[in-house]
């Protein structure tokens, strides 16, 4: 997601500190203050997912991740107001980029990971870049707990392609996949990203797909 420098950047993310991740997390149960599940967006722009995954199933912890900092800027205000307005506490966020992600998260921790609108990085030779790439889902392995969850929201079809083939690669299990959510049997409840809002406002198809990292053979 590009975006002009914001002004005063610096200033309004430290206004948002108490819902940013700035150092290792020893234990999610001591950064939420309770044992429930934990969800990781990886990516999550803006934040209207997360605030409104946050809002609708306020019985769940959610981190999220975003490399760029002045989108995460956006997105942390947008929850700071929707925690104070709700009373609620359930979300915080982490600026950096996925690969450091075993750096900050403890291993085995977390239930569920989403992956919304990624960037496709069509051409060959960005393969690895690309978020569903085997060199990712080896770390979301790490970062799940046994039986954890993946889940990928795409409008960019050549993306699912390739996604759904490293899953396979990968041996995880197909929860669901389908190449028309919104006009499908898992459209009750599905909440909106921003892009997700834009692509399917102008006629396009969302993609999705809930794959489970099951116990590897030689683990
Ligand atoms: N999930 C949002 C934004 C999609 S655009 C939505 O659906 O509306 C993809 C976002 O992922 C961008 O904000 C980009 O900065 C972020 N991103 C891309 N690669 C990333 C990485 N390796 N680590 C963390 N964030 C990443």
């Amino acid at each position: 997601m590009r975006m002009r420098k914001k002004k005063n950047g610096e200033k309004r993310i430290a206004a948002c500190a108490a819902y940013l991740v700035s150092e290792p997390i020893t234990s999610f149960a001591e950064l939420f203050g309770n044992e429930r599940e934990v969800h990781v967006e990886i990516g999550c722009g803006k934040g209207n997912f997360v605030c409104g995954m946050a809002e609708k199933d306020p019985e769940v912890n959610f981190l999220a991740v975003e490399k760029v900092s002045d989108v995460c800027c956006i997105a942390l205000e947008k929850a700071k107001a929707a925690l104070e307005a709700s009373g609620t506490d359930n979300v915080r966020f982490y600026i950096g980029d996925a690969n450091s992600l075993c750096d900050i998260i403890p291993p085995h921790s977390v239930d569920c990971i989403y992956l919304n609108f990624s960037d496709p990085w069509p051409k060959k030779g960005h393969t690895k870049r690309r978020l569903t790439y085997r060199g990712f889902l080896e770390i979301y392995r790490k970062l799940l707990k046994e039986g954890g969850v993946l889940k990928l929201k795409t409008d960019n079809v050549g993306l699912f392609d390739f996604s759904l083939e490293e899953f396979e690669a990968e041996g995880l299990e197909f929860l669901m996949q389908t190449r028309d959510l919104h006009h499908s049997e898992y459209a009750e409840g599905n909440v909106m990203t921003e892009y997700e809002k834009n692509f399917s406002d102008k006629g396009m198809n969302i993609c999705s797909a809930h794959v489970r990292f099951i116990k590897k053979e030689n683990e």
